[in-house]
């Protein structure tokens, strides 16, 4: 979409084709349908949070930083504001309203929407590109076409990997696909247990091998396969790209980051003995969400009827590390199909970065998820996407008007 109005705005014919029967199906759930727009932090920043292939976007988020998306949606009449860690989200909470200014421009523009027409080929002729066709053998000539039909992810929304198949064909490498940001499969079952709850305000390392891959603070959720929420989504990347896609690895949840592990067993003593005559689960009862403390009692091995004055200083110490450092055994990410975001895809080294020009087939441009780049949550893959839609629009725009077809 913001390929096509760019396309537009620069004097392009431009036309859009889309194989749902509504645009922006994936936009609109982004951000658990509130839509985390952009980032507004610096171009270095905004790179550091892309681990994968985020300089490859330096020159597209010089031309199109944090602040032109801020600007544009704000100018399509998207009120916007920013939270914690500098996420811009639209200022009511509506991730349909962000799918709904797009419509409006392109419709002001003039743009052709086709809907239900999907992307099947692309024509040459002479060397270069000369249009597209769709699934039903439907031609269309173009001296420019744009693919940006997204990663692999939640397929339900449309991305189902078209693109891949098309660059492919134009003679572009594919970078294999794997989960980028995904819920991780545990090899304890306890989990489930508690699925459904979760954690605010805790800390997460990931190990390897003894060695720490990263260390993520916030909020994080059980589920009936091991975990997920955002700082698990964020660890998972680095996990996932271990060799066995980092099964064996650690998860090591602290609950107290606040707290020395001598703290924590100060503040254990101080509630079983202000509790010293109810049992354990009694007495505990400030300490952990209810439904994970007996839990917890069970992998410390303390009954949860034991009375709180009978507990042992081990066993209390048990408790105490527990609740700093809770074990949790990868066995993998969740299949592509459940990621936030695809890592791998197009070959970035084979796409100009300041024009998004295929350097494989004249004509050729890419924008978005599809492209092997990937990013952290916090509106970075969106940034992503809407700064190389914007150099992909403008470039395919000044291309396509060389000579006189559309886009
Ligand atoms: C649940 C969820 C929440 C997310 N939340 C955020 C967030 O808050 N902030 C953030 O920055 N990122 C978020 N992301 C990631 C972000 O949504 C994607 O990175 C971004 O949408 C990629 O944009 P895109 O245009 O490249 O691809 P898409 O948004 O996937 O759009 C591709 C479009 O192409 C269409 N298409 C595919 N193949 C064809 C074809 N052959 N012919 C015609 N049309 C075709 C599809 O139907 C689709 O409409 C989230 C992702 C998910 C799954």
């Amino acid at each position: 979409m913001m390929a096509a109005i760019t396309a537009a705005e620069h004097g392009a014919q431009a036309e859009l084709w889309e194989r749902n029967d509504c645009l922006g199906r994936k936009l609109a759930i982004t951000g658990k349908g509130r839509c985390n727009i952009t980032n507004d932090a610096p171009t270095g920043e905004l790179i550091k949070n892309l681990p994968g292939n985020g300089a490859f976007l330096y020159s597209a988020f010089s031309r199109f930083p944090a602040a032109a998306t801020m600007d544009f949606f704000s100018g399509l009449g998207v009120a916007l504001k920013t939270e914690r860690g500098r996420r811009v989200f639209p200022a009511q909470d509506d991730a349909h309203e962000v799918v709904a200014a797009l419509e409006r421009r392109l419709l002001a523009l003039n743009v052709q929407v086709h809907y239900r027409r999907r992307a099947a080929g692309l024509l040459c002729a002479g060397g270069e590109l000369s249009g597209a066709t769709d699934t039903r053998g439907e031609k269309t000539a173009a001296r420019a076409v744009i693919l940006a039909s997204g990663g692999m992810s939640y397929p339900a929304t449309g991305s189902t990997g078209d693109g891949y198949t098309l660059a492919e064909a134009a003679g572009h490498r594919i970078v294999p696909l794997r989960p980028a940001l995904a819920p991780l499969e545990t090899q304890e079952s306890w989990p489930a247990e508690v699925a459904g709850l979760s954690l605010k305000n805790v800390a997460l390392t990931a190990v390897s091998n003894g060695k720490p891959l990263g260390r993520e603070f916030g909020e994080m959720l059980f589920t009936h396969f091991g975990v997920s929420g955002p700082i698990v989504l964020s660890l998972s990347r680095a996990v996932s790209a271990l060799p066995q896609d980092g099964a064996g690895s650690t998860l090591v949840l602290d609950m107290k980051p606040a707290l020395t592990t001598e703290q924590c067993d100060k503040r254990l003593q101080r509630d079983l003995q202000a509790g010293s005559r109810k049992q354990a689960d009694n007495a505990l009862r400030g300490l952990l969400p209810l439904a994970l403390l007996p839990l917890l009692l069970r992998l410390a091995d303390i009954p949860a009827t034991k009375p709180a004055n009978q507990i042992s200083r081990a066993e209390r110490l048990r408790l105490a590390e527990l609740l700093k450092a809770l074990p949790l055994t990868v066995k993998g990410p969740r299949p592509l199909a459940e990621a936030i975001v695809t890592a791998g895809g197009v070959n970035v080294k084979e796409i100009d970065p300041r024009t998004m020009a295929s350097k494989k087939l004249p004509g050729l441009y890419f924008a978005g998820e599809l492209l092997d780049v990937d990013g952290y949550t916090g509106g970075y893959n969106l940034q992503a996407a809407w700064a190389s839609g914007y150099v992909a629009g403008s470039s395919a725009a000044r291309y396509a008007m060389s000579s006189d077809s559309g886009v």
